[in-house]
């Protein structure tokens, strides 16, 4: 038994001085980093609680540009089902429906959801002996082990795991900032940049520093409120992981694209960004011919392994089918049944 302590934080000051003590985590939901702790692959000596900060890190509103801020512990059920993502954001919603179960999104935070460490199941299981992630330099079991779930586009020799988040998704396809606090003040970060690819430190997950805190994350003003569709493949209707996911948001003149923000989940290390989809699309009358050809080029760079070549036709046909309904003014009659 390891004794571990805990403090609870009533302000942002107080949280980035307890962050700097040796072996302490921040905890919110908790609904991912319990796990970790009870298997034994995170082992934290003290927990710095921040659900009790308060300071807007609760709350949604607007901002002066017409954009959203979400703060970083708002549940995900809450951010889900809050009027101004639903309607200025409905891709949001549909992403966050879309993932866990609903007493799960009743606890998970915002920031946690950015945070949630991958599901490969070596990772997970302490019993494997070789797992980058969990212990730099062991090796990755997962290359030569089961990796039907994992990563074909952006992985390295060091790691193929994927980041299981779909709320993540949404924020790359939107444009998403993550603001953080830290001991020299705020910055923010691009989505684009929050998450990592692994390379040669898969143990690192994004470019968050220790000792900050996410307090918001920022959504610019909507621009696919009309035409935008979440769509997860899982091998179950809920309580699943993608398979492939795909984020899609159109602006539409006509027939025509005039903008196209494409990201696709489960599919690598971070949010993959489909910039060669959205340019193939862009300023092109949408057509089956024209989607198809833009969803295999973005594919091109695929390297899936022995037991996940599907997840390349997969993906495909997802960008395909994702975009179309879309163009079609998404599928909000699913937004809210998904669990
Ligand atoms: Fe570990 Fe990554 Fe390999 Fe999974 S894919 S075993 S997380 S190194």
């Amino acid at each position: 038994m390891e004794a571990i302590s805990y403090e609870r934080a009533f302000d942002v000051a107080t949280a980035l001085r307890a962050i700097r003590e040796p072996g302490a985590v921040f905890i919110g939901g908790g609904t991912n980093l319990v796990d970790l702790m009870k298997g034994g692959v995170q082992r934290p000596l003290k927990l710095v609680d921040i659900t009790h900060i308060g300071a807007g890190l609760d709350t949604i509103g607007t901002l002066p540009d017409g954009g959203l801020r979400i703060g970083a512990l708002v549940r995900n059920s809450d951010a889900a089902n809050h009027a101004l993502v639903r309607e200025g954001y409905p891709l949001l919603t549909e992403a966050l429906l879309a993932g866990a179960s609903a007493q799960l999104r009743n606890m998970a935070t915002v920031g946690g959801n950015l945070m949630q460490r991958t599901r490969c199941p070596y990772f997970y299981d302490t019993a494997f002996p070789s797992c980058n992630k969990r212990l730099p330099g062991s090796g990755c079991g997962a290359i030569a082990g089961h990796h039907r779930g994992h990563a074909i586009l952006g992985a390295s020799p060091q790691c193929i795991a994927v980041n299981p988040s779909d709320m993540s998704v949404a924020l790359a396809a939107l444009d998403a900032t993550v603001r953080v606090a830290g001991q020299d003040g705020e910055r923010l970060i691009p989505i684009s940049e929050f998450h990592r690819l692994p390379g040669d430190r898969p143990d690192i997950d994004t470019t968050l520093r220790p000792d900050e805190l996410i307090t918001a994350v920022e959504l610019p003003p909507p621009a696919f409120a009309h035409h935008a569709h979440y769509l997860k493949v899982r091998d179950r209707a809920s309580y699943a992981f993608a398979l492939v996911s795909v984020a899609a948001g159109l602006r539409l003149d006509g027939n025509a694209v005039s903008t196209a923000h494409i990201a696709l989940g489960g599919v690598a290390h971070k949010p993959w960004r489909a910039t060669i989809a959205e340019r193939m699309l862009t300023g092109r009358p949408l057509s089956d011919a024209t989607l198809r050809e833009a969803a295999a080029a973005e594919l091109r760079a695929a390297h899936p392994q022995r037991e996940n070549r599907f997840k390349v036709a997969l993906a495909e046909r997802s960008i395909v089918r994702a975009v179309e309904v879309a163009a079609r003014g998404g599928d909000t009659g699913r937004t809210g049944a998904t669990t």
